[in-house]
């Protein structure tokens, strides 16, 4: 016990450590409150090692350096760029679509300076915040007219509050969805007060369902494109033009939820066609909404598109201005969709489709290249491959589709204890200063290397890395 009281003593008090050069240094860089605070805590914790009896007391600088580690673990931005190597290109928790260079630059500009954002440049008054796009939205997709909110959830809960508050609004069995977390056709239609007319089956819905559901509460008619799943085998389902020739006669619109919604023909890139905003439109569906992150390669937004009149009333509607969209998000679209306007460079400019058409060759060169880095740096306890790999889209963007791709798999030399040293190393690419996110496979860590663009940032990462050596 008398031990134990003289090393409480021997524990150096805060205006000691404050008094050192590190927490000088420290000061410069942090400020002073956190930088008491640090040392508080550090000292806190001495105390409570003699306590326990686990450890001696520690000299002033030891416990001054360790005032420092912790602020610098706390300095570390919780929005951290990471390496998304997981082959899934929109990856809704990695941020889903990387900015085109056009698009920083203007969201950066719109950053730092005041910005023609509810203001008519050529009148000289008051402007709306939707015309920096409208027009290009209208161009690059045959609509009369445009509007964009929040992201495409809230297009979907505005124009069904819009069009169907108190009244139907009717949908297949075979398209109440979930997309994921809180998005639920069903719920979304209850909150925008919205009553759900369910026709058809689960998997099979005739325009005879549509018509018998039509009446005078019918606010109107929404189809959802099922971008997340699909039903194969005794199937059917209307299209769009089929619903619009039933539903005008009825003076009932068509709300065609595209989901992920592309504005180009994803065929011309290699991949597979996905139906394209243009084609929604002319099929005369009276509002088609998309996001703007998925493939449509921008930030998080949602787009209205169709009808005049039916856009006029989303605007005037109170909602609209509480899912409205701020200057940063608005400039980087305008300069994303500008870039549309070039189909035949669109791939190299936006990151989105130059991932996506990336050729597995190409990916599997810049694997053989990385290699050797990666293997060093993991050492002996595993063993680095080449391995083939298939990329998916993401964002629930053609979910049966996968890209051939390629990249590298981790596995642990021998097997004793191998699962837990696996872990060790996918924790160990998680540590590093740029995180590195792959996919457990098989007893393998695996790196699609579709994603990654900047080798010479990857592997110059990779000095930083740490295995555990037990297992
Ligand atoms: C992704 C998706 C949504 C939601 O879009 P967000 O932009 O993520 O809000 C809605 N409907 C469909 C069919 C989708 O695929």
């Amino acid at each position: 016990m008398d031990e134990r009281s003289s090393n409480l003593s021997r524990i150096p008090s805060i205006d000691e450590i404050l008094k050192t050069a590190t927490a000088a240094a420290a000061i410069d860089r942090f400020g002073r409150p956190s930088v008491v605070a640090a040392i508080r805590r550090s000292v806190e914790s001495a105390r409570k090692a003699v306590v326990a009896g686990s450890a001696t007391p520690c000299g002033v600088e030891a416990v001054a350096r360790s005032a420092v580690a912790r602020l610098e673990a706390d300095a570390k931005l919780n929005a951290r760029p990471v390496f998304n190597l997981t082959g899934t290109v929109l990856h809704t928790n990695l941020g889903r679509a990387v900015l085109a260079e056009a698009a920083i630059e203007a969201a950066t500009a719109a950053m730092r300076q005041a910005l023609a954002l509810e203001f008519d440049l050529k009148q000289g008054k008051r402007g709306e915040r939707d015309s920096l796009v409208r027009d290009l939205l209208c161009e690059l997709t045959g609509a009369e007219d445009a509007t964009v909110v929040n992201n495409n959830a809230a297009a979907v809960l505005l124009a069904l509050n819009t069009l169907a508050k108190g009244k139907d609004a009717v949908v297949s069995r075979g398209e109440l969805i979930e997309i994921g977390g809180a998005f639920r056709m069903p719920e979304i239609m209850s909150r925008a007060g919205a009553r759900l007319v369910e026709v058809g089956t689960t998997n099979r819905t005739h325009e005879k369902d549509y018509a018998a559901a039509l009446g005078p509460k019918t606010g109107l008619i929404l189809k959802v494109h099922t971008s997340n799943y699909r039903i194969e085998g005794f199937t059917k389902a209307v299209s769009a033009r089929a619903i619009v020739a039933l539903a005008k006669p009825h003076n009932v619109p068509l709300l065609n939820d595209l989901g992920s919604g592309t504005l180009v023909d994803l065929a011309r890139y290699g991949l597979v066609h996905e139906q394209t905003v243009s084609e929604a439109v002319a099929e005369g569906a009276d509002l088609v909404t998309f996001s703007g992150d998925k493939l449509l390669g921008g930030p998080q937004a949602g787009f209205i598109v169709g009808r005049r009149d039916l856009i006029a009333r989303l605007n005037k509607n109170p909602m609209k201005r509480a899912l409205r969209i701020d200057k940063i998000r608005l400039a980087a679209i305008e300069a994303t969709l500008r870039l549309y306007r070039d189909p035949d460079r669109l791939a190299q400019r936006l990151p989105t489709l130059r991932l996506l058409a990336r050729g597995k060759p190409e990916i599997e060169a810049a694997a053989r290249r990385v290699l050797p880095a990666v293997g060093q740096a993991i050492g002996s306890r595993f063993v680095a491959a080449l391995t083939a790999c298939a990329s998916q889209i993401g964002s629930g963007a053609l979910p049966q589709e996968t890209i051939q791709s390629a990249g590298i798999a981790m596995r642990v030399a021998g097997t004793r204890g191998s699962g837990r040293a696996l872990n060790a190393l996918v924790t160990a690419f998680r540590d590093l200063p740029v995180p590195v996110i792959g996919r457990v496979e098989d007893d393998a860590f695996v790196l699609d290397f579709r994603c990654l663009e900047d080798e010479a940032a990857f592997i110059d990462n990779l000095k930083s890395l740490q295995c555990e050596e037990s297992a």
